[in-house]
C-alpha cells in the first residue's frame, strides 16, 4: 500500500525559524570593542548598551559554560549565581556567541570584535579554498599563514597601541599557537598552569596599568562536558571549581575595575543511538556528491564536488527533515548566520551546504572523526543551550 507523501519527504525546517546570534548588539564579538571604547581606544565602538565604562577591564572566558547550564546549577555555582542579577546591567540577559558556537570561532570573535564572516574562522574545520583541503581551526592543521587567514588587528592590539596595558593569562600551551596569534595577540601573554595562579596574575595585570584590558581563560568545564556530559559528576565538579576561581578573581580586583565572566558556547548532551547520531560514513545518501565534510556534528559545512551542490542540498534536506536547519551557502550568508556580511576571502571557507542541528542530534563521521564521534556533550548550533552564554559583571 502506498504511503502518504509526507512519510517519505519530511518538511525541511524553515530557515527563518533559526534563532540568530545578536551580531552588533549582544554577541561575544561586541564585548571587547565595548570595553575598549569605554577606555577611549581609537577604532572601537560601544555596541552593548548596558555596560558602563571602566578604566580596568578583565574578561574571564570559561570554555563551554552556557547560560542555560549555569542557570540550571545554582548549588554548584553559588558565586556566579549571585552575579546573575547584575549581568548585562541587571537585565539578567545573556550574550549570544556566533554561528557556529565553537571555540575557535568564538575566541576569534572575542579577540577581534568581529563576526565569523569577517574574521574568517567560520567553523571547527573548514575548507581552505587555496588548497581544497580541510583545515582544523582550533589546532591550525595543516598550517596556514595566520596573518593571511585572519588579517584584522585584535582589540588587544588596538588597546596596546593606544597605551592601554593589555595582557592574556592562559595555559602555557597556547602561548605560541596560531589561534592565539590571530585571536588574542596584543600586549603580553602569560602562561600559567594552575587556575588559582591565573586568577592571581590576572588581577595583578589588571592593576599594572591605569587603563588595562586583561583576558583569562579556563578550559576544563568544556572538557568534562565533552567526555562525561553536562550534569555529570565530573562536569559539576568542574563548575564548582571554576565558581571558586571567579570569586577568587573578583575578590582581588584593583580599584576602578570591571570583571566580565563569559563563555565561548554552551553544550548539549546527545544520546548514543542511531536516531540521534547519524553516521555520515555509513550513510550513502548523505555522502553522495560530497567532496569534503567539515565543521562538527551539530554544525556541518558540506563541500560538494563541482556541480553537485544543489543535489547535495536537496538530499540533506530530505534525509534530515526537521532535525536540522539546512541551508545553501548563499542562503546561510543571506540569513546572516555568519554576520551581516562576508569577506570575499571567507566565502569559499563556508560549505556549499550548511547544516545546523535543532534537535539533540549529531551528524557524526565514525571513520573520519573517531574521537569527536563518541563525545557525550556537543555544541556548534544555534539552539539556546549552546548559543547563549553568561555575561556576569563584578565591579570594584
Ligand atoms: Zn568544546
Amino acid at each position: 500500500m502506498a504511503q502518504p507523501a509526507w512519510e517519505h519527504e519530511p518538511h525541511p525546517l524553515p530557515l527563518d525559524s533559526a534563532p540568530l546570534p545578536e551580531y552588533g548588539s549582544g554577541s561575544l564579538a561586541d564585548l571587547l570593542p565595548t570595553l575598549a571604547a569605554g577606555m577611549g581606544v581609537p577604532g572601537t565602538a560601544a555596541a552593548i548598551e548596558e555596560l558602563t565604562p571602566a578604566d580596568r577591564n578583565c574578561v574571564f572566558l570559561i570554555d563551554g559554560l552556557g547560560w542555560e547550564q549555569l542557570k540550571a546549577h545554582p548549588e554548584e555555582a553559588p558565586f556566579m549565581t549571585s552575579l546573575l542579577a547584575s549581568s548585562r546591567g541587571g537585565t539578567g540577559r545573556p550574550l549570544t556567541t556566533a554561528y557556529p558556537a565553537t571555540t575557535a570561532t568564538s575566541l576569534a570573535s572575542v579577540g577581534t570584535g568581529l563576526p565569523p564572516g569577517a574574521h574568517g574562522l567560520p567553523g571547527y574545520t573548514v575548507r581552505n579554498p587555496d588548497t581544497d583541503e580541510l583545515m582544523n581551526q582550533l589546532r591550525w592543521q595543516p598550517w596556514t599563514a595566520p596573518g593571511a587567514w585572519q588579517p584584522y588587528p585584535t582589540v588587544f592590539q588596538l588597546a596596546h597601541d593606544a597605551g592601554v596595558h593589555a595582557a592574556q593569562v592562559s595555559s602555557p600551551a597556547f602561548q605560541n599557537t596560531p589561534l592565539t596569534k590571530v585571536a588574542l595577540s596584543g600586549g603580553t601573554f602569560h602562561g600559567r598552569l594552575g587556575g588559582e595562579e591565573r586568577m592571581d596574575l590576572a588581577a595583578a595585570q589588571l592593576a599594572a596599568g591605569d587603563r588595562s584590558l586583561v583576558y583569562t581563560y579556563y578550559a576544563e568545564v568544556d572538557g568534562a562536558g565533552h567526555r562525561f556530559g553536562v550534569d555529570s559528576d565530573n562536569w559539576r565538579g568542574q563548575l564548582m571549581y571554576v565558581d571558586r576561581l571567579v570569586q577568587r578573581l573578583a575578590e582581588q580586583l584593583p580599584p576602578r575595575s570591571a570583571l566580565y565572566v563569559t563563555a565561548d558556547h554552551g553544550m548539549v548532551d546527545v544520546p548514543f543511538d542511531e536516531q540521534h547520531r547519524i553516521d555520515f560514513d555509513e550513510d550513502w545518501e548523505l555522502r553522495a556528491g560530497v567532496a569534503l565534510l567539515g565543521g562538527e556534528g551539530r554544525a556541518r559545512h558540506v563541500y560538494a564536488v563541482p556541480g553537485a551542490g544543489n543535489d547535495v542540498l536537496t538530499c540533506w534536506r530530505e534525509v534530515l527533515g526537521e532535525q536540522f536547519w539546512v541551508a545553501s551557502r548563499d542562503e546561510a550568508i543571506a540569513a546572516g548566520w555568519f554576520g551581516p556580511h562576508i569577506d570575499e576571502r571567507v566565502y569559499g571557507r563556508i560549505g556549499d551546504v550548511v547544516a545546523a542541528a535543532r534537535d539533540d542530534v549529531l551528524i557524526i563521521a565514525s571513520e573520519r572523526e573517531p574521537k569527536e564521534s563518541v563525545m557525550v556533550g556537543n555544541h556548534g548550533s544555534m539552539t539556546p543551550a549552546e548559543q547563549l552564554v553568561p555575561l556576569l559583571e563584578v565591579r570594584s
